[in-house]
């Protein structure tokens, strides 16, 4: 800052040569230099005031089993942001665990937000290994989105590195869905512990509509999905899905042309969830913790669980590893099919995330609607693989696969990338088909063989509410950047169902 006390000669002759024209129309006006100088710093105070985008980690508190982190927000990112508590919640005490690794849940699922907005975010006290794996994973997400700028900066009073004892102890997140379950096959031997994560908005009445979901994971699932094989299930429940304003993020994707214009999915999901293990890691001595591969190398897609992601996250002792790259959805689904026959019978896969369906169908948590897109290619992806769905968590009858065709060929699914990646790689194993249990499935197995799946209609968006059209074809995004928070928080208020 330069106060006006303290501006000597030099500084004034600096200030003449950055603001000529200020100066002499000024002088024009017989303003003498005083008065130039107070509007300069009038002027540099509200640049300053303007620049200051920062977040702050205000507090990070323990109670038994419960982790809060409040923070504070100001300037630009401050829009981005529902809530100033992170919270999760684990099925043990969390007491005993160091700061460093305490703040490594909230770390992970704001430091994305952070650099998108080039803000800075103070925090007391961070584990050295993991602020410099941040620093390759914010290089990794500028190459996947070169349209958006991951700047900003993490600082921290104390780096420390948390001492740990030797750790051996393998962990893996697990939804229950086609990869969770093959990471668990294939490092069964290892006896992961496997870990699922419900989202969970802990307060307030306005409950911003979902339309992302973590994982369709109940306790009740995890009693019955597995047969013989029991292996040890935690779950943690955190509000991180409700904390950030995905709605704005999604928008800020959207507006820099990305196709998916999904934050969570696109951006969050890998770091977020791996970070939000990591007090559990601290506490079970987990040397390594396996997030399942969604998609192949062929794939090409910018996705927010990516071996460039994954592999680099890191924290004292522990580090993070992508599984599964090398198959594909259905060359997965084979692996559990060999799984079911040779080892367990009961396995019960559940791989639905579409609220709106099992809303509507009144299918309540940890069951599939067997109606949405992703169901309907699981179902045929075991009918392909030899097996029945209807022993291993999903139903079908006598329509199940003409609908499939007819959503198909309507348009009433509109693929993504993503969707259609997957499409096409059921189409390629079909002719490598075992038994297929029902006589629709070898039909519909029949015709898909025969169409091309490149050309089914698509979606430039993921999500495909009247919202996302509008805001794109209005191009809102900017005016919704514009308007002061206050303003944008009572729009919510009266327009919760738009604003997310
Ligand atoms: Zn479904």
């Amino acid at each position: 800052m330069f106060p006006l006390s303290q501006t000597t000669c030099q500084q004034q002759e600096h200030l003449s040569k950055s603001r000529p024209r200020l100066i002499l129309h000024l002088r024009a006006r017989s303003f003498d230099r005083n008065n130039v100088l107070i509007l300069e710093s009038i002027l540099y105070f509200c640049k300053k005031a303007i620049a200051v985008n920062e977040l702050t980690v205000s507090k990070v508190e323990v109670a038994d089993s419960r982790l809060t982190v409040s923070f504070d927000c100001k300037g630009r990112i401050k829009k981005f942001f529902y809530d100033n508590k992170f919270i999760a919640e684990y099925d043990t005490s969390v007491e005993e665990i160091p700061e460093a690794t305490l703040v490594i849940p909230f770390l992970a699922t704001i430091a994305p937000i952070a650099w998108v907005n080039q803000a800075e975010v103070f925090v007391e006290t961070v584990d050295e290994t993991f602020l410099s794996s941040l620093d390759h994973i914010r290089e990794t997400l500028q190459k996947f989105y070169p349209q958006l700028k991951f700047g900003g900066k993490i600082q921290a009073e104390k780096i420390v590195s948390p001492h740990v004892n030797t750790r051996t102890r393998r962990m893996a997140l697990f939804s229950g869905g086609v990869d969770s379950w093959a990471t668990f096959i294939r490092h069964q031997d290892e006896n992961p512990i496997l870990v699922s994560v419900q989202d969970v908005r802990f307060t307030a009445p306005n409950r911003p509509s979902r339309y992302h979901d973590l994982m369709n994971v109940s306790s009740d699932y995890l009693k019955r999905a597995f047969g013989s094989v029991k292996p040890e299930n935690r779950i943690i429940r955190s509000n991180l899905e409700y904390v950030p304003r995905l709605f704005m993020l999604d928008m800020l994707l959207i507006s820099a042309k990305e196709i998916s214009g999904n934050w969570y999915q696109g951006v969050m999901h890998g770091l977020a969830l791996t970070g939000l293990c990591a007090p559990l890691t601290y506490l079970e001595k987990v040397d390594k913790l396996y997030i399942a591969s969604s998609f192949t190398a062929d794939a090409q897609l910018p996705w927010g669980s990516h071996p460039e992601i994954d592999n680099k996250i890191e924290w004292t002792g522990t580090r993070v590893e992508h599984d599964g790259y090398e198959l594909s959805r259905q060359d997965k689904l084979f692996l559990i099919a060999d799984y079911i026959m040779r080892k367990d019978s009961k396995l019960q896969i559940c791989t639905c995330i579409d609220n709106l369906a099992r809303k509507r169908f009144n299918i309540g948590v940890g069951k599939n609607c067997n109606q949405c897109e992703k169901c309907s290619r699981t179902i045929l992806g075991l009918e392909i693989a030899g097996i029945d769905p209807n022993e291993h968590g999903f139903s079908t009858d006598a329509q199940t696969f003409s609908r499939m065709r007819k959503n198909i060929e309507d348009g009433t699914w509109r693929f993504g990338d993503d969707e259609r990646y997957m499409w096409i790689d059921l189409q390629k194993h079909a002719s490598n088909a075992r038994e297929i249990p029902h006589y629709e499935a070898r039909i519909l197995i029949e015709w898909l063989r025969k169409i091309d799946v490149k050309s089914l209609k698509s979606s430039a968006y993921r999500n495909k509410s009247l919202r996302y059209r509008f805001i794109r074809k209005t191009r809102l995004f900017p005016l919704l950047m514009a308007l002061p928070y206050p303003i944008l928080q009572l729009m919510r208020k009266f327009f919760g169902a738009v604003f997310g």
